[in-house]
């Protein structure tokens, strides 16, 4: 069964949208406003997902959600577009392209921590952002400004749980210092040298890692939505598709299996941490490291971006700012002009200073 998120005003029949200062559904049309009710028994509450059983393809047929989707050819993006937007053009890519419409069957989201920052706020976020480039060329600066909305757009992540423990053997390094007479030129002088002692080490590391936060989307440059946190993840509210009303879905295109390989070389690089830190002294070596993990959960989440994509110069510009706090990412883009100016100023201040220096003193 297809899901068909449409939110119908109460008193008159107009599309809803969730409005992230108010916090609240508004309808734009007649004025109404409705809570989005919170469910009194303990259903309300956002739990972890058996990992291994999701793997296995066991989960139950209330955990997954099938909606209508706009899949981009240029760019692979699935949009479940929220009832008032057609989108004309991708809102990842900005190419003006007919949208493909079909159905994508997926894990149903857990969570969603809400919008908070409305549109204009972020508007203005990015142009503040892009006024403090300053090699960012003019007109890209004036029509990041005076261009069409941005769009807001909630975005795929897994988050993964895992118990881990870890078996090590390596080295302790302990430095010690030795002095030597050498001669130099046919004087005697004396050297410190720096040594290290290395003895045999091993232990174990008990480790829990709780909401490692992947991204699941391909859509986005991950470098700049990476930057994006810190999220405030206990915030998050149990998934109720209202709070998805005026805004697109973006569904996952990292599987849950792919995810958690990115998850597994965050919690090694943390646990390599660890052991040198437990094995101490002032060098290690890990010659050895073994972890099993257990107890593995995830949650399917959706996290609040509000994003502007431009086609500039034949190169496609994105902007994406936290939809929670309305911190600012994107490709910083350069004015080669600008930069050009910049030397010649640069060379005259240089021989500026060459030039009046010397004179004072
Ligand atoms: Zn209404
Ligand atoms: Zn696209």
């Amino acid at each position: 069964m297809i899901e068909e998120h449409r939110f119908p005003c109460g008193d008159c029949g107009s599309d809803m949208r969730y409005d992230a200062k108010a916090a609240q559904l508004v309808c734009d049309h007649c004025g109404n406003v409705e809570s989005i009710a919170k469910d009194a028994d303990s259903s309300w509450e956002i739990t972890e997902q058996d990992f291994t059983k999701a793997l296995r393809d066991e989960l139950p047929e209330a955990d997954m959600e099938t909606t209508r989707v706009s899949k981009c050819d240029d760019c692979g993006a699935q949009v479940e577009f929220d009832g008032n937007n057609h989108a004309s053009e991708c809102p990842f890519c900005a190419s003006p392209i007919v949208l493909d419409t079909g159905t994508n069957k997926h894990i149903k989201p857990k969570g969603v921590l809400p919008f908070s920052v409305a549109e204009n706020a972020a508007r203005d976020s990015m142009s503040k952002w892009l006024g403090k480039i300053w090699f960012a060329p003019n007109n890209l600066q004036e029509y990041a400004r005076t261009a069409r909305k941005m769009q807001g757009i909630y975005v795929p992540y897994w988050t993964y749980d895992s118990q881990t423990e870890s078996g090590y053997r390596g080295q302790r390094g302990d430095a010690y210092y030795v002095t030597r007479s050498v001669v130099v030129n046919g004087k005697s002088e004396t050297r410190r040298q720096r040594k290290i002692r290395w003895r045999p080490a091993s232990g174990h590391i008990s480790k829990f890692f709780d909401d490692l936060l992947i991204l699941a989307s391909k859509s986005l440059p991950k470098k700049y939505t990476d930057n994006l946190a810190p999220w405030d993840l206990s915030e998050l509210k149990p998934y109720d598709p209202n709070f998805l009303a005026g805004y697109n879905a973006e569904a996952y295109s990292v599987p849950l299996a792919d995810g958690f390989e990115e998850a597994k070389i965050l919690m090694e690089r943390e646990i390599r941490q660890l052991v040198r830190r437990d094995i101490g002294g002032d060098e290690q070596r890990i010659s050895s490291l073994d972890t099993n993990l257990s107890n593995i959960t995830y949650k399917h989440v959706l996290l609040p971006v509000w994003l502007a994509a431009y086609k500039f110069n034949g190169k496609t510009f994105q902007f994406v700012v936290n939809g929670r706090t309305g911190k600012v990412q994107g490709e910083r883009p350069w004015s080669k002009i600008k930069i050009a100016m910049a030397g010649v100023a640069g060379l005259i201040i240089v021989g500026f200073i060459a030039y009046f220096v010397p004179a004072n003193q």
